[in-house]
């Protein structure tokens, strides 16, 4: 079950190699699931884990399996989701951290972990444009730096959450979001206990934005019913097609109401990065509390989210807690009385290691090419006679195709199918679109033109 350093240069070497050889046929193949699916279960079924096999027997069925019984991710040609192509910094960080295991928890446990994650995060806050004192933490993901930023609005609202629970309202507490937004603002109001009703999807404003004059029109009616306004959330790049709500003007109800102001850059923060697009953010430096995620644009691995906060101080008191088994419960360092886990593994390297291996300079470069890219895709859609469905500063796309091509859902099916690239489908105002996205940083122009050429059935 262990071994000894000497023992492990040999096998990392073949570790290497494994990962090496799936990655290249991975780019050499289709960029959809291509594993023979029942021979796999039926290789699945053969672990009945009695007798032991060797490490180098099992990795091989994992790593095969991995790599192609997923979505490839590292396929160039994969213009899907916001999951990215990991960098390789990020790999190194994931090796490093699962190597020592450091345990996050209280900051005496592992005060270099703590203080690697406490210093990227204050990096990311300053450039962003928070104020001095502004701080925050890494998180499993968005849903849960977004689950926390309700917490903190409920907490705010009313000292009394804490003890009480949801009944302390003396109304429906309410939170809004656009109907574009990230839905899993419905799991994080039933798991707090206000409810999915909670939860008012706005009316966008005919571009997939939030119209602030909606939000007005629902707030007011809520006032009117009894209802308690606690939260509103702009998404700075709907998962659909890339838009952003009209932050400032949010930012300005939000204030005149006293409702925390939260923006969901889950994927989109990362257009931090580069002077010549972060204006499209304007505004996000204003709100009680942001999300962003590592592990899209900026292309870590999986399972590291970032939860900011202009004044941190109610964070612990939304997670405080003493247990006498724990060293010390310190609000200003010890991570597990400030955020929702107990447990932490050293989430943050990831970004560190990227950060300081490609600077703020790597990321910009990397965030722009993309963004040029779609460009490229959408000056050659539209010569094609596609109509253009979104208008997003950032790396998406939607497009709806000429009639002779058949509808957005025949094209996205046609194109899984063949294999030569992967994109899907969203609906941008209710209307079907076929959705492109750049989150590979190897995807180049001559990916663009191919995806072209199979949209328009020329390959
Ligand atoms: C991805 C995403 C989320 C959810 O984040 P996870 O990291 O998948 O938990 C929430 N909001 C937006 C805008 C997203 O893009």
């Amino acid at each position: 079950m262990f071994k000894n350093a000497d023992a492990r240069l040999l096998e990392d070497q073949q570790l290497t190699e494994m990962i090496a050889d799936r990655l290249d046929r991975i780019k050499r193949g289709p960029a959809s699931v291509s594993i023979d699916y029942d021979q796999f279960t039926r290789n699945l079924r053969e672990f009945d884990f009695s007798e032991p096999r060797s490490l180098h027997s099992v990795g091989e069925f994992v790593s095969e399996a991995t790599a192609f019984g997923s979505v490839p991710m590292t396929h160039p040609r994969y213009f899907g989701l916001f999951n990215p192509a990991p960098s390789y910094a990020s790999e190194w960080a994931d090796r490093i951290a699962a190597a020592f295991n450091p345990q996050l928890a209280v900051w005496s446990h592992a005060p270099a972990a703590v203080d690697i994650e406490i210093h990227t995060v204050a990096a990311l806050a300053r450039r962003i444009g928070f104020p001095d004192g502004a701080s925050g933490h890494f998180t499993s993901g968005g849903s849960e730096a977004n689950e926390t930023a309700v917490l903190c609005a409920l907490t705010r609202a009313a000292p009394r959450y804490a003890s009480d629970g949801a009944r302390c309202f003396a109304g429906q507490p309410a939170l809004y979001v656009s109907r574009e937004s990230h839905l899993a603002w419905l799991k994080i109001a039933h798991r707090l206990g206000i409810g999915r009703q909670a939860v008012r999807l706005v009316e966008t404003d005919g571009a997939g934005r939030m119209s602030p004059s909606a939000l007005r029109d629902v707030i007011g009616e809520d006032l009117r019913q009894g209802a308690i306004p606690i939260f509103v959330a702009s998404t700075a790049g709907t998962t659909n097609a890339g838009m952003i709500d009209p932050m400032v003007e949010i930012g300005e109800i939000a204030a005149r109401q006293g409702i925390w102001h939260h923006v969901d850059a889950a994927w989109g923060g990362a257009l931090i990065a580069s002077a010549e697009l972060r204006p499209a953010l304007q505004g996000m430096e204003r709100a009680d509390s942001i999300t962003v995620d590592a592990h899209k644009w900026f292309a870590t691995t999986m399972g590291a989210g970032i939860f900011l906060c202009r004044a941190p101080k109610v964070l612990s008191e939304v997670f405080r807690v003493s247990a006498d088994y724990m060293p010390s419960n310190d609000a200003s360092r010890d991570p597990y009385v400030t955020s929702a886990l107990w447990s932490r593994r050293f989430i943050g390297v990831r970004l560190f290691m990227n950060l300081a291996v490609s600077g703020w300079s790597g990321y910009a470069h990397h965030v722009e090419r993309a963004v040029a890219l779609i460009g490229r895709l959408r000056t050659s859609l539209q010569e094609s006679g596609w109509e253009i469905a979104n208008d997003s500063p950032m790396a998406v796309l939607n497009v709806i195709p000429p009639p002779r091509l058949g509808s957005s859902a025949d094209v996205v099916a046609r194109t899984q199918t063949h294999g030569g690239a992967w994109v899907s489908l969203a609906s941008v105002e209710r209307k079907p679109t076929v959705r492109i996205c750049i989150t590979n940083g190897q995807t180049d122009e001559a990916d663009v033109d191919a995806l072209h050429e199979i949209l328009c059935l020329l390959r």
